[in-house]
């Protein structure tokens, strides 16, 4: 049996009572099927209701193709006259995005002859997408603006349903998709389209609309955008955030681009001069680790494991050593170790093939040059065998000598 649906006449109506005439399942939950109900159903990009029926949370409500509206809820429910109460909080705010739509769409239709093919109601904002390769700022900006106006111009909206024969006169936006009676929807004399979702009294309720950003999608441009309360908690956040940064900075808000372009300049110049006093201080720091290596085949062999550098720093280092004469074999030990293995101009030994071999009888990964080899240890547990294994294939490998 059709339900009655109460929001096509009253979309303010809050609370109702109604029978129960079915019971079954709706996506797995308990559910039943109302005589008449002011509970929205899932549809035209806009999402359910939710609320309370009988006492019990409704968590879903679906209409069938027969016109059944059914309400699946979080418990079974006994007794067959029940009271439904909406979560308004939640359904105003829906009320709000869908008629903020309607009149953005109208906005990029009037003005630019755009289409909207689709749109989504989500949790955080609401999107339309445009038959359009390109929304330019400008068209962004005016869209906006006339839907602002028409918003706070608060005209009449009326939902109606019309009959096919004095459909004709109307000069729909959209054209309808069912046969027989159709509802449509009238903001004023701006737009009027053919919609079965839930409208405020007047353009006004919707308060502010505020397009976030566009982003091309294919031959389509989506427009994201916010309406009423979520225009509302936009901005809180927006001016949460501003006030914060340019407090911690001190500085005004309007300062905040330029401050922010001079702290990138002057933090590319310090990771450029940190780079600069790197490559020095790893040529002192060479010289005394070569200076006071054990030699193996004559050739100095430095082994050392920090836990505080980067491996930028190490490559450095172990370059720096190799330049020097030395053999250089230096880890970051942690949770994952990471191993450099750097050998001079005169020695002809393979670092990545001799490295990538000890590392692998642990599990670990290496590779690299002849010259200079990375590579690391998915437990760091293991650095100190892998360290020895290395080194001993280092001493025993008769490459090592200078040439
Ligand atoms: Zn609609």
């Amino acid at each position: 049996m059709e339900t009655e649906r109460l929001y096509f006449t009253d979309p303010y109506l809050r609370s109702f009572q109604a029978r129960v005439v079915a019971r079954g399942e709706l996506g797995g939950r308990p559910a039943v099927l109302l005589d008449r109900s002011a509970f929205y159903p899932e549809g035209g990009g806009q999402p359910a209701d939710t609320g309370i029926l009988g006492g019990v949370p409704v968590l879903d409500v679906q209409v069938n193709e027969s016109g059944e509206v059914w309400h699946a809820l979080e418990e079974t429910l006994t007794g067959d006259a029940v009271e439904g109460t909406l979560d308004w909080d939640r359904r105003f705010d829906h009320m709000q995005q869908h008629h903020g739509q309607h009149l953005l769409s109208a906005a990029f239709e009037s003005l630019y002859g755009l289409p909207t093919v689709s749109f989504h109601l989500g949790a955080e904002s609401a999107t339309i997408d445009l038959a359009a390769g390109d929304i330019t700022e400008e068209q962004r900006r005016s869209a906006e603006d006339l839907a602002n106006r028409i918003i706070w111009e608060d005209h009449p909206v009326i939902a109606r349903f019309v009959a096919p024969s004095e459909l004709a006169k109307i000069p729909l936006r959209k054209a309808p998709v069912v046969d027989g009676a159709v509802r449509v929807v009238s903001a004023g004399d701006f737009d009027h389209s053919a919609c079965g979702g839930t409208h405020p009294r007047s353009t006004g309720a919707v308060g502010l609309l505020h397009v976030r950003r566009t982003e091309r999608r294919g031959g389509e441009s989506r427009v994201e955008f916010v309406c009423g309360g979520r225009a509302l908690r936009d901005l809180r956040f927006l001016n949460a955030l501003v006030t914060g940064i340019s407090n911690s900075l001190s500085i005004g808000a309007n300062e905040l681009d330029a401050t922010v372009a001079r702290l990138r300049e002057s933090e590319d110049r310090a990771r450029k001069r940190v780079q600069t006093l790197v490559e020095e201080l790893s040529g002192y720091e060479a010289d005394q680790l070569v200076a006071n290596a054990p030699l193996s085949s004559g050739t100095p062999i430095v082994r050392r494991t920090y836990t505080d550098r980067t491996l930028g720093d190490l490559r450095y280092l172990a370059a720096a050593i190799a330049v020097r004469g030395g053999v250089a074999l230096l880890a970051l030990s942690g949770e994952k170790a990471q191993l450099v293995l750097a050998r001079p101009a005169e020695s002809s030994i393979d670092c990545g093939k001799l490295l990538k071999e000890a590392l692998s009888t642990f599990g670990g990964k290496g590779g690299g040059q002849p010259a200079i080899a990375q590579g690391g240890l998915p437990d760091g547990a293991w650095l100190d065998a892998a360290l020895d294994l290395t080194l001993q294939k280092l001493r025993s490998d008769p490459l090592l000598r200078s040439a």
